[in-house]
């Protein structure tokens, strides 16, 4: 999974059933599943699951509680209603809930099949506080727009999880399917169903369909045929027009990962959202086997959104190597009522992170200033978390607060740590191993099908390589001894500090403004919180927080910041700058002058006096 956040200015401002089974037992015959996108009532789709004869009275059905890559409780089955049990005779058997998730059905042996209604979790993002992520989350806009993450759509019952499945939908006029579940030949070309089959309930969720207006494009990297499948409700953006960005870089991740075996097909469904209340919030991607589903925001201009695929789809592809190939028992066993987390996220996150950034320095897709200044980013954003937090205690108990806060560190200080150790064992190969010839290593004893003992993959790595990773893990990861990234850079050549920078009024670069818009809140202008602000700012006394309400007169709006930030290049520093902001409820005017800006920025450069032995090393971390 990667969640990013968006700074949403820019994107605006700046660039410009049918047969009885009866006979056959229901450990035997395949459940059958029945999802209709074409009566949609009520932004709900109607879900039938038939499974064979329970001999049992006591028939227990489950909605996942949790999804593999997500590390929360998300509850699909809060989004079920009109839960129903039918015995042969179509009349209702009386059904009991346990919790939000689980249906229990006490006349097991008469029941035919259950049927529910699905809500979908998009058209109530914008009003939760805890929403589902929406990468895995599910929309159902009839005749437009299906997000079919099954996990929210299809359960499984009690001991069923291994039998087959047949997922049969009925399809939507004009739109068509994306997805990596094998689809089966229909006897009519003509079909109204798609008709798909899964080899149990884990391959079922783990290939997420979207149905859409065709916009699709296919392209081949090496053996892997990868489609991207675009949904865009204003036609902004084509597979067409995206393919060759993510061809190019996908390329280079197959490149770089040299020949790990992987998948023969790979899906990106890509949802573009429109945002707002009843749209998708949660920007970023969800991994699986074989696909990725991927929300961002259709607003973003073209550069930032492939920019923001090109980082987040690589991250997910990257998790073809772990958890995917290389876990632990508790991910290949995964309870999704009741997970039993493993407490190396500092690997399925962190190392997944750090590949999707090592890569394109590696393969040419950024200069060398670039992969700095995203180090030093992680630096900078690892700091708003707990640095005195054991890696493998957070991991482990992640589910749960105080743990649970900290989760998105794992792309931060678990790319770092990442970085530390390839700096470590590429020290003491003379340059030879790094953290990818570890993976390697790993996957080709484990691989897709066999897990390994959460408590003995340290002991493991250790045997694999150097007597000096026991102390690394020991002093950082399971235990709780921040790291001194400055060691691992110096051995590199490099340093990080804080030198002055000199940069716009109200942008640091390009890149990073020190204002940006809430849509939460009409759009209003407000000054970054948590960040480093331009001098002309913090001379004015501008607070992170301050909504920006006018400057020298002239209201500031969405449409109103346009040309005071063009103005605003070419104020001369002595030029009088009057500027009112709302504080909380106070409203205050703040004055001062234009200025010479300049921002305390930190930034990894190189030291001084470069030693031969520390360019080698840097040559084969970043060069491969
Ligand atoms: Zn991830």
């Amino acid at each position: 999974m990667k969640k990013i956040a968006i700074v949403f200015l820019l994107g605006i401002t700046l660039y410009g059933c049918g047969s009885t089974k009866a006979l056959i037992t229901a450990d035997k015959a395949p459940i059958l599943v029945d999802i209709d996108l074409v009566n949609v009532t009520d932004d709900k789709v109607m879900v039938k699951v038939d499974p064979g004869a329970f001999a049992s009275e006591m028939v227990s059905f489950y909605i996942p509680k949790t999804v593999p890559g997500t590390y929360s409780t998300d509850n699909y089955g809060k989004y079920i209603e009109g839960f129903k049990a039918l015995d042969y005779d179509g009349k209702e058997l009386t059904v009991s809930k346990s919790d939000d998730n689980t249906w229990n059905i006490s006349s097991g042996t008469k029941l035919d099949k259950i049927s529910y209604w699905v809500n979908d979790t998009y058209d109530s993002e914008g009003e939760q506080e805890e929403a589902v992520f929406s990468p895995s989350g599910t929309n159902i806009l009839a005749g437009e727009n299906f997000v079919l993450n099954l996990h929210g759509f299809v359960g499984y019952f009690k001991g069923l999880k291994e039998i087959p499945y047949t997922v049969q939908i009925d399809k939507p006029a004009g739109l068509s399917a994306t997805t990596s579940l094998p689809k089966k030949m229909m006897e009519d070309a003509v079909s109204t169903k798609d008709i798909f089959s899964a080899g149990r309930y884990f391959e079922v969720i783990d290939n997420p369909i979207m149905y859409a207006k065709p916009n699709s494009e296919t392209f081949q990297i090496n053996d892997i045929s990868v489609t991207l499948s675009v949904y865009s409700p204003n036609g902004t953006y084509t597979a067409a027009s995206l393919k060759d960005r993510m061809e190019k870089m996908m390329g280079a991740q197959k490149a770089f990962l040299g020949d790990i075996d992987g998948t023969k097909q790979y899906s990106i469904l890509l949802y573009l959202s429109q945002m707002g209340k009843t749209d998708a919030n949660g920007f970023g991607a969800l991994e699986h086997h074989t696909s990725t589903v991927v929300v961002l925001p259709e607003v973003m201009p073209k550069d930032r959104l492939e920019q923001a695929m090109v980082d987040v789809v690589s991250h997910e592809f990257f998790h073809i190597v772990t958890p995917l190939n290389v876990h632990s028992k508790e991910v290949q066993y995964f309870d999704f009522n009741d997970p039993k987390m493993s407490q190396h996220l500092w690997m399925y996150e962190g190392t997944t992170e750090y590949f999707a950034n090592l890569f394109q320095i590696q393969q040419g897709l950024i200069d060398d200033a670039e992969f700095y200044k995203r180090i030093m980013g992680k630096i900078d954003n690892a700091k708003g978390y707990n640095d005195a937090m054991s890696f493998t205690e957070m991991s482990k108990n992640v589910l749960q607060e105080p743990y649970k806060t900290e989760y998105a560190n794992v792309y931060e200080k678990g790319a770092l740590i990442n970085m530390a150790l390839d700096i470590t064992l590429r020290e003491l190969s003379n340059g030879e191993k790094g953290v990818l010839w570890l993976m390697k290593e790993l996957s080709n004893k484990y691989g897709d099908q066999t897990p390994f003992e959460d408590e003995k993959l340290i002991d493991e790595i250790v045997a694999m390589t150097y007597p000096e990773v026991r102390s690394f893990f020991d002093t950082h990861v399971l235990g709780d001894t921040p790291i001194d990234y400055n060691a691992y850079f110096a051995k590199v050549g490099l340093v990080s500090g804080t030198v002055e920078q000199s940069c716009g009024r109200f942008f640091l670069d390009q890149e990073v403004p020190f204002i940006d818009a809430d849509p939460s809140n009409d759009n209003a202008i407000f000054v970054r919180k948590g960040i480093a602000l331009s001098s002309f700012l913090t001379d004015l006394g501008a607070q992170g927080g301050d909504i920006i309400k006018n400057i020298n007169g002239t209201p500031i709006t969405m449409e109103g910041i346009g040309p005071i930030i063009q103005q605003s290049f070419v104020w001369p520093a002595e030029e009088k700058i009057t500027m009112v902001v709302q504080r909380g409820d106070e409203e205050i005017t703040l004055n001062g002058t234009a200025g010479t800006p300049v921002v305390m920025v930190e930034k990894v450069t190189t030291v001084e006096g470069l030693t031969d032995a520390q360019t080698k090393l840097r040559e084969a971390w970043m060069k491969g």
